[in-house]
């Protein structure tokens, strides 16, 4: 029997206490920020950050150009040590990259790599505004904010979620590149971080600003520029980082009460942009995803012979699952859960899926469900941003023929078969996906993987399993 939403409920009151806690306002003093309650050591963030940032480094493309590494490290640096004392970890190691990638988007793993898109530094129109994004990014990692998502989890389990939690705070591209190997390598690409830890890392963001000599405002404005750049579909930074309400305001607010202690401005704003405009145009994302970013060619698929093992094939009797506590689902009796937190559970048979280190690479034959962000309201086009974002990590992935309507758990639903070339095999797979949108807005997405030689016999699997959703969400 399942409970009636508790999970959804249960997760705003947590929501909604934490703001009241961490946001303390003083009349005419610096807002008091609290950093969230967090069950991962100070160790885990470091282990955390160390391994996605190898994987980071390997799969985009890295400027590498001294003088505009120069620039950002020594920003950097006046940032990190205008960190309050109270959220300094000795054991964080700060470093700042830059990518050669067009889009705006910016981000930091946990224990200090931060990784900065050279399409920010050209959008910026001041130094200031750069160091806004960059206070923003540390403020996350000193208040542990990507682990602390995680501590919400219901499964606390490091070893296997390592790729997921990164994925789900750094999000877009980035995101899909280091969730790759985790859940199809679709995992968290979706996940973002919630209203309250923007809120903070706004505060604290302009706190730290100010504390280096740069004025917080400036954040506020380059925000807006990032807001601006949206166009149909907001930059990848926006997802990830989502505006918790009256952004500039409260950054603006949080200003007056703050003094700007001297002037950090390196001079050399100017002349890092104009080094910019004189090299070759950055990749984009796309460029990038299809492996034509220069130096940085990805894996594109392991075809590194392996022992392989029998699948087996999909049991006649079925058994009821509940990966969400307000959705039950019936999937072949020998299909186990191999990989699952709160963002997503994934099933899989003996033989059916990879797994490197205690953690899931991958997955031939199985089944996976889960969330990705908010719907906006249409569909199709949720369905088809989600193919997109799936496609960032599997550049083979194709749509074969249209979307089709069909009912999902009783409620509306959107049906697509696609194609891919799998990472573990190298050989043609099929994918079944069906989505549809849950009472808060949210995506629902449920996809089936096989081969695409045993596509008759997995198809009838798929069909059946859609079928046999039951949601109580409302
Ligand atoms: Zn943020």
């Amino acid at each position: 029997m399942i409970a009636s939403t508790p999970y959804l409920r249960l997760r705003r009151t947590v929501v909604a206490l934490t703001v009241a806690c961490a946001l303390t306002l003083t009349a005419g003093a610096q807002t008091k920020i609290t950093a969230p309650s967090n069950r991962y050591s100070v160790a885990d963030d470091v282990k955390l950050g160390r391994e996605a940032a190898a994987e980071v480094g390997k799969e985009l493309p890295l400027l590498n150009d001294p003088a505009v590494e120069d620039y950002v490290e020594t920003i950097g640096r006046t940032l990190t040590a205008a960190i309050p004392q109270e959220f300094r970890h000795p054991e964080f190691r700060y470093t700042f990259d830059v990518i050669n990638q067009k889009e705006i988007n910016a981000f930091a793993l946990p224990g200090g790599p931060m990784f900065l898109n050279r399409g920010m530094i050209e959008a910026a129109s001041s130094e200031g505004e750069v160091a806004g994004v960059m206070a923003h990014e540390i403020s996350h990692v000193a208040l542990r904010h990507g682990t602390a998502q995680a501590t919400k989890g219901q499964k606390y389990q490091i070893g296997s979620v390592l790729g997921q939690i990164a994925g789900a705070i750094i999000g877009g591209t980035a995101g899909s590149i280091i969730s790759q190997g985790t859940q199809f390598g679709l995992g968290a690409a979706f996940l973002k971080y919630g209203r309250e830890y923007e809120s903070q890392a706004d505060i604290l963001g302009a706190q730290i600003l100010a504390r280096a000599g740069y004025d917080p405002r400036e954040m506020a404005n380059m925000f807006k520029t990032i807001e601006g750049e949206g166009g149909g579909r907001g930059p990848e930074w926006l997802s990830s980082h989502p505006n918790p309400g009256n952004r500039y305001a409260a950054i603006n607010r949080e200003a007056e009460s703050l003094r700007v202690q001297g002037r950090a401005s390196t001079g050399q704003f100017d002349a890092t942009k104009a080094r910019l405009r004189g090299m070759s145009p950055a990749y984009t994302a796309e460029q990038i995803a299809k492996g034509q970013a220069k130096g940085n060619p990805r894996s594109g698929g392991n075809t590194s012979a392996r022992t392989s093992v029998a699948v087996e094939p999909p049991s006649s009797q079925y058994r009821s699952s509940t990966p969400f506590s307000f959705l039950r689902v019936n999937l072949p009796s020998n299909w186990e859960e191999v990989s699952g937190d709160e963002t997503g559970t994934t099933y899989a048979p003996y033989g059916g899926y990879r797994e490197n280190d205690g953690r899931l690479e991958g997955v031939t034959h199985g089944f996976q469900v889960g969330i990705a962000g908010r719907s906006s309201g249409n569909l199709q086009q949720d369905t088809d941003q989600l193919v997109a974002a799936f496609a960032q990590s599997n550049p083979q992935l194709r749509r074969q023929g249209g979307y089709s309507r069909e009912s999902v758990g009783g409620r509306t639903g959107v049906r697509a078969t696609l194609t891919n070339q799998s990472d573990i095999t190298g050989q043609p797979e099929m994918i079944a996906l069906a989505t549809t949108r849950l009472g808060d807005g949210r995506l629902l997405y449920m996809v089936g993987v096989a081969p695409q030689r045993d596509a008759n016999t997995y198809n009838d699997v798929f069909r059946r399993v859609f079928q046999s959703v039951q949601l109580r969400d409302q």
